[in-house]
């Protein structure tokens, strides 16, 4: 992986301060939603707590419900993953001198897409390219 040169200044430690901020209250957002799909998908019977990476298989016929449970585990699953992000955004924030700064090009990325997206690497225009 080659390093871009960022296009600009290291944010501010204010910056960093109201990013990491804002990635704290998205984390606690996205703990409290895989806590509650958690529960709507995991059954209380015993034995059944144990969560592998078989679950999504075993799922597809335990029942009528097994399409709503098979969605909250999706949504289980997208939350986890946006869990681990937010978590590298903070480590970035704390150890990167580039964060804020697109990894594809080095342009700044505005305030306005990281206050709705914190841990993106990627300015729109680089996202669009790889998507
Ligand atoms: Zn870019």
């Amino acid at each position: 992986m080659t390093e871009v040169k960022r296009k600009g200044p290291k944010l501010t430690k204010a910056q960093r301060k109201h990013f990491r901020e804002v990635i704290l209250a998205m984390r606690e957002e996205a703990v409290r939603q895989i806590e509650t799909k958690r529960e709507s998908f995991i059954d209380s019977s015993p034995g059944s707590s144990q969560l592998d990476s078989n679950y999504a298989y075993h799922m597809a016929d335990v029942g009528t419900d097994a399409q709503e449970r098979e969605k909250a585990f999706m949504q289980y699953a997208r939350e986890n993953k946006f869990l681990t992000f937010l978590d590298k955004a903070l480590e970035r924030i704390e150890n990167d001198p580039n964060y804020g700064y697109c990894v594809e090009c080095g342009d700044r990325i505005p305030d306005e897409r990281l206050d709705v997206v914190p841990h993106t690497t990627h300015c729109v225009k680089c996202k669009s390219k790889i998507v």
